[in-house]
């Protein structure tokens, strides 16, 4: 077997250790891949887990300002092994890649018990192109059970909107049909940038009344 990122054939002796450790990459990515991933550690920013930052960082301090909280966990950086793993995942639809950090995530999900855990959804357009949701793909090979409760309208792409079009952007997401949820929500996606699209997310379920809603994303 090959490591699915580089290609260097995986080892025995190294298929042998992780499967001792009940490592769920086993068999998909090789050690020296797994290395290049760096876990967020202290100091992050309390609110969003952007890395080495000691106070609130300036995209929580925004949100703030506009009245949103912020409530985040991350669990890697979002460096350039991140970058090239979600490309390969994502744009060159590798399914199986989804196995990665399953055993982190499921490790990381286990302090949410009594959350419902709901997957960001993708359009119907961009689903039919990829073929799956890479996040539920995370979640199922982590065996977590989660919510499909949302939906997402396709959009456009940002770039073929004018300036206005873009500030004056529209919710995508709303909630499925005849829908039922506990008081805690974590909402699930695979990366966080500026937080905006999580921020509508959270927003949604506010307004439907629920107050705890927190967020979680592999990277940031
Ligand atoms: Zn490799
Ligand atoms: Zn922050």
């Amino acid at each position: 077997m090959n490591c699915l990122l580089c290609q260097s054939r995986i080892n025995v002796k190294e298929k042998f250790t992780n499967l001792l450790l009940l490592n769920f990459s086993e068999e998909i990515i090789c050690e020296s891949c797994h290395g290049q991933f760096q876990k967020i550690q202290n100091p992050h920013c309390p609110s969003c887990y952007k890395n080495m930052e000691i106070e609130e960082c300036q995209d929580c301090l925004y949100w703030k300002s506009h009245g949103k909280e912020v409530n985040h966990e991350a669990l890697y950086n979002y460096n350039a092994a991140m970058k090239e793993y979600f490309s390969k995942y994502k744009f060159q639809g590798d399914y199986l890649l989804g196995k990665v950090f399953a055993r982190e995530v499921r490790k990381a999900l286990t302090k949410y018990k009594d959350y419902s855990i709901v997957p960001v959804p993708l359009g119907k357009n961009r689903y039919s192109d990829r073929k799956f949701n890479q996040v539920t793909a995370i979640l199922e090979a982590a065996n977590i059970n989660y919510q499909d409760i949302l939906s997402k309208e396709d959009t456009e792409k940002q770039s073929s909107k004018s300036r206005e079009e873009r500030l004056g952007i529209k919710n995508p997401f709303s909630f499925k049909e005849g829908i039922s949820m506990g008081d805690k929500v974590l909402i699930v996606d695979d990366i966080y940038t500026t937080g905006a699209t999580l921020q509508i997310i959270c927003q949604l379920f506010r307004e439907s009344g629920i107050k705890n809603v927190r967020t979680f994303t592999i990277a940031r």
